[in-house]
């Protein structure tokens, strides 16, 4: 019974960068966060025809309770500062997903007014292409930033303030 039982093949071994990976990355929680057009996929997205709970992507209205940020939509110069705030006020660890040609690059909006891709303020983890990208492309940049979540390094260093956490090396 119990512990005297011999454990045979139910003994999982791992680093604990792995377990820390593992958690983090069945955990996104995306702030509620939309600027234009491409926001409305990123709610279909959501919604239960795509359903990103089964993944543990659970949307959050509070930025102190999310841990990603997609940027759905048109970057404005007048919005920026807007993003920035609300990024800052997410805790550590945090990762950023820009999301249609917008968010990318500015898309059609090369004009005095428009951020010509987000990535001149955040720094961006996954950008996912389109006008607009369906949800089951944002769907698939998520699996992707969980993947890139996976093969972070001192994960678990850095949650005890011992070094920075580290980018997963390009293959
Ligand atoms: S990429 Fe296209 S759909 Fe998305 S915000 Fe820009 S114009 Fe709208």
């Amino acid at each position: 019974m119990g512990v005297e039982q011999p454990l045979g093949e139910n003994v999982l071994t791992t680093s604990l960068d792995k377990l820390v990976n593992w958690a983090r990355k069945s955990s996104i929680w995306p702030m509620t966060f939309g600027l234009a057009c491409c926001a409305i996929e990123m709610m279909a997205t959501g919604a239960s025809s795509h359903d990103l709970d089964r993944f543990g992507i659970i949307f959050r209205a509070s930025p102190r309770q999310s841990d990603c940020i997609i940027i759905a939509g048109t970057v404005t110069k007048k919005m920026l500062p807007v993003i920035k705030t609300v990024y800052e006020q997410m805790p550590e660890p945090k990762w950023v997903v820009a999301m249609g040609a917008c968010a990318c690059s500015g898309g059609v909006f090369d004009t005095y007014s428009v951020v010509q891709g987000v990535d001149e303020a955040l720094p961006v983890d996954v950008y996912i292409p389109g006008c607009p990208p369906r949800p089951e492309a944002l769907l698939y940049g998520l699996l992707k930033l969980q993947e890139k979540i996976a093969k972070e390094r001192n994960s678990f260093g850095s949650a005890l303030g011992l070094g920075e956490r580290l980018e997963p090396t390009a293959a």
